[in-house]
């Protein structure tokens, strides 16, 4: 199967109509590509060649122009999941109306191997989750001084960018897995309901705005429109992630139930851990094979012709004397036979 005529996929042909309509630049290309994905992998700088299909529908393999490839969720198969269509309310804060109880016990993907995260700010929170003066407190704060980057935490799709009474500017992200991330009193928005994000994009800076005594992120997580603890998940001292499966128990949603980590708990997570590690390596393996067929496809032949030279064998094919020669383990020197199959990429 040659994978390169799998040059028209959806996922490309519709984002290359998308901008030729206004500006065909690769960097136009990369920008919007970039935008469009939820997979957090910094851009190379290098311009795409082609896209190939995994195992997986949403998921797709982008190869480079230099040989070097990346996984990327399908833009089209996350805006098409229901995630970010139910519920989907770009003005309200909590768009989950249903008073829906959430189940005793529940498992999230927080991060997978196409995700990434970005902690909002390595630092001691200057306030905690729970009851404060009497009114449940339902974030956490950062200190953070006005004008500073403030970055989203996962990658997602920015459902509200308004100025909403004691949040002050403020930024609602929800993200795959249902989850959505909160950044309050911040001095600028940089983006607009609708826009997709990877985790470490910048989404506004650091501000007072709102009900806020001075300088500070607010930042919240929510499920389903209830706020839980965020230090559940991210030790904001050391800005690590605590869990890539994060497993959930009702009570974390109640307004005032700091985090904590019991025994009991540290036991249960690393059970959660043992089933991540499983489905980790049978994800690894699946992109094992993904990548094998990804470098294939970025390998071309050339058979070599009467009267073919290196030189002119590197010039018909876009390379050098010196790749053909790395790349074949031939020397400069090294007499070509017609009908000899040379690697050219
Ligand atoms: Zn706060």
């Amino acid at each position: 199967m040659h994978f390169k005529t799998l040059l028209t996929t959806c996922l490309l042909s519709s984002l290359c109509i998308a901008v030729s309509a206004q500006d065909n630049s690769a960097d136009s290309l990369r920008r919007d590509f970039g935008r469009m994905s939820v997979s957090s992998s910094r851009s190379t700088g290098t311009p795409f060649a082609d896209t190939l299909d995994t195992e997986n529908p949403g998921v797709k393999v982008i190869l480079f122009s230099n040989g070097t490839f990346r996984y990327v969720k399908d833009p089209k198969a996350a805006a098409e999941s229901k995630v970010f269509t139910e519920h989907w309310d770009t003005r309200a804060v909590n768009p989950y109306h249903e008073e829906k109880s959430l189940p005793d016990r529940f498992s999230l993907w927080i991060v997978d191997t196409l995700d990434s995260y970005c902690c909002p700010n390595k630092t001691r929170p200057s306030s905690q989750f729970g009851y404060r003066h009497g009114r449940p407190h339902q974030g956490i704060d950062l200190p953070y001084p006005t004008g500073t980057p403030v970055y989203a935490a996962f990658d997602g799709k920015v459902r509200v960018s308004d100025y909403v009474g004691g949040y002050g500017n403020l930024v609602v992200i929800r993200h795959a897995n249902g989850l959505e991330t909160f950044y309050g009193h911040m001095s600028r928005r940089d983006v607009e309901s609708g826009d997709w994000v990877n985790a470490g994009d910048v989404i506004g800076l650091g501000g007072s705005t709102g009900r806020s005594t001075g300088p500070h992120l607010h930042f919240e997580t929510r499920y389903r429109g209830y706020a839980f603890d965020p230090a559940w998940l991210i030790d904001f001292e050391t800005g690590t992630l605590r869990h890539r499966l994060m497993r959930f128990r009702s009570w974390y949603f109640n307004p005032n139930s700091r985090y904590v980590m019991t025994e009991e708990d540290e036991d249960e997570i690393n059970r959660g851990d043992e089933e991540q590690k499983k489905l980790a390596e049978e994800k690894a393996k699946k992109e094992a094979q993904a990548r094998a067929a990804a470098q294939r496809a970025t390998q071309k032949y050339y058979t070599v012709r009467s009267g073919d030279t290196l030189g002119k064998i590197a010039k018909k094919n876009g390379t050098t004397v010196k790749a053909l020669c790395r790349l074949n383990g031939i020397k400069e020197t090294t007499t070509l036979q017609i009908g000899r199959r040379l690697r050219v990429q």
